[in-house]
């Protein structure tokens, strides 16, 4: 097989858990060596798994996201021909290293991740994997308030829009996200 990057990206609730699961499926379906791999930090439903919000998953293994490095290792070890990564934005700056490198050994590279952080910021190594793939769909939710396409996640903190300084992982406090448009879409001063 000849190397190839694509990226499944777009906001919260758009499908791209369930986009990256399709698209396994198929890998698997064709019998090529695949394997999934997620940030240990999301525990969502179950840290064996990647889900999509349907309830479909398939089976992911964990990895520490500061050691992109092992991502890498895992593939070397199974004889991987297609590496699929879910939450890649959680990952730090090295997954690009480490995916560009699985790429030039001719592997299929599927990524998925948010493109935005809550305040609209490009999130984490996201923007340099969009750019160095060779395909890149970007998925759209629904807003939550208006009904039109979204592209952004609100957040809200005890039901108010979060600040932009507030930290990205909060501690105390409830925090709850929707999907929002352009319009609707509110970040507090
Ligand atoms: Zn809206």
């Amino acid at each position: 097989m000849t190397g190839y990057l694509e990226v499944i990206c777009g906001s919260m609730f758009s499908g791209k858990s369930e986009e990256l699961i399709r698209r396994m499926r198929r890998h698997i379906i064709a019998r090529r060596r695949a394997v999934i791999v997620k940030p240990s930090i999301d525990t969502r439903y179950d840290r064996d798994r990647v889900f999509s919000h349907d309830g479909n998953s398939l089976a992911a293994r964990s990895i520490d996201p500061a050691v992109p490095e092992a991502i890498d290792e895992l593939a070397w070890a199974e004889g991987s021909q297609v590496v699929g990564i879910d939450e890649a934005q959680f990952f730090a700056e090295g997954i690009v290293e480490v995916v560009e490198k699985l790429v030039r050994r001719g592997l299929r590279v599927l990524v998925a991740g948010l493109d935005m952080d809550f305040a609209g910021r490009p999130f984490g190594p996201m923007p340099t994997l969009m750019a160095l793939a060779d395909d890149v769909t970007k998925l759209k939710a629904i807003c939550a308030r208006c009904g039109e396409p979204a592209t952004f996640n609100q957040r809200l903190i005890n039901g108010q829009p979060a600040r932009r300084g507030d930290p990205i992982v909060l501690v105390g406090g409830k925090e709850t996200y929707e999907a929002r448009c352009r319009r609707c879409h509110e970040v507090a001063p």
